[in-house]
């Protein structure tokens, strides 16, 4: 919690659910990845939290970014950063949208399969291409599994396959999974991708461009390390892995650019129990849920801090749940949250930590409720 958002959260006279972003924090974040990785791109992966100042800020710093669709790639280029900045990192693309990017001057796509490269050597002719490998995500507070990326061992026939279409194969991207607490495990995948390097040397292609992805982490409940341990631990895999032939690098922050960024307000609409027996659970229902910003709850992943005005008083376990006639709409049960006993209906609380993957997943009119607002300040 900044004094900003504090003093901004005071002086509100409109009510609803709101998150605030603290724009600070943000440039304090960009300029740490910056120090700790030097020699390093950043691409802001837009999909975290695609605020207009958000980006305008992140343009001015000299960000580049990781975009997923013809939207992010129009609001980048909306907030002022050139074309030659943009990556279209979602190995999963229709051929219109494609074509769309190239006609806007994107020249840089992920792919992890064949159909992909035949795609973009027709819709985006002569554009760098890298490829992305599985990784296990081991480690990961919310693991991007096996959903995108092809093994290693495959790789070098996808780039090869770009080769020949004439794209350029520029190189290797992974992501070791997001809210990665363990900086260890870009080592591994370093390993993968520096035999992918080798392999691709023999069949006289030289790649050029390792891709270390976002996992970068917020602090939830749980301590995470700094930045600098990422940058430390990354630059000690990269020279075990390359030795004195470091390839470019990029990395592609989400959460850890702008998750701690961010306060969620919401307020307590009913604390009741569902019997007379004494050892019955309380339920606390909020005006958010996993529809308003809080999807990131889902199986328990992500425990975000709360804050309300009765911390100090005794704790009580409480399932806490959303204002949805959706029975999923719960968001910690499993794992009872504790909150104060005395905590009551009107009651303002707040979720830190929630500046990235929250406005992006909040849905539009759910039971007439209006999507989770942002203020940017
Ligand atoms: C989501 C995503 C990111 C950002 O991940 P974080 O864990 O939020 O840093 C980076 N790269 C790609 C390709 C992604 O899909």
């Amino acid at each position: 919690m900044t004094d900003r958002i504090r003093e901004f959260l005071r002086n509100r006279h409109d009510e609803g659910p709101i998150l605030v972003v603290d724009i600070d924090v943000v440039r304090d974040n960009y300029n740490a990845f910056a120090k700790a990785l030097p020699d390093t791109r950043v691409f802001y992966a837009v999909k975290a939290n695609p605020a207009p100042e958000i980006l305008e800020l992140l343009t001015r710093l000299g960000s580049c970014f990781d975009t997923a669709s013809i939207g992010e790639i129009e609001m980048v280029l909306a907030a002022g950063a050139t074309a030659d900045r943009i990556s279209f990192g979602n190995t999963i693309k229709k051929e219109r949208d494609i074509a769309r990017a190239y006609e806007r001057g994107v020249r840089l796509f992920a792919v992890d399969c064949e159909a992909e490269v035949e795609k973009i050597a027709r819709a985006a002719p002569g554009s760098k291409v890298f490829c992305r490998i599985l990784c296990d995500g081991e480690g990961a507070e919310w693991p991007l599994s096996r959903k995108f990326g092809c093994v290693p061992e495959m790789a070098p026939r996808v780039l090869e396959h770009a080769h020949r279409l004439g794209l350029v194969a520029h190189g290797v991207s992974f992501h070791v999974g997001s809210q990665q607490r363990n900086p260890l495990m870009w080592n591994r995948a370093l390993a993968s991708t520096a035999a992918i390097f080798r392999e691709m040397a023999e069949r006289g292609i030289q790649l050029q461009m390792v891709n270390l992805g976002g996992g970068f982490p917020t602090k939830y409940l749980k301590d995470v390390p700094a930045v600098q341990a990422y940058g430390r631990a990354i630059f000690d895999a990269l020279k075990t892995h390359f030795g004195n032939r470091i390839p470019e690098t990029i990395i592609e922050p989400g959460r850890g650019m702008v998750g701690n960024a961010g306060i969620l307000e919401a307020e307590v609409v009913l604390v009741s129990n569902k019997s007379d027996d004494p050892k019955d659970i309380r339920w606390v229902y909020l005006d958010v849920g996993k529809f308003h910003g809080l999807a990131e709850t889902m199986d328990e992943a992500i425990r975000y801090p709360i804050r309300t005005p009765r911390d100090g008083d005794d704790l009580i376990p409480c399932v806490l749940a959303g204002p949805t006639c959706d029975s999923a709409d719960v968001m910690y049960e499993k794992e009872p949250y504790m909150l104060p006993f005395s905590l009551e209906i009107g009651d303002k609380v707040l979720f830190e930590g929630t500046g990235a993957y929250t406005t992006t997943y909040s849905s539009r009119d759910f039971n007439g409720m209006s999507g989770l607002r942002q203020i940017v300040i």
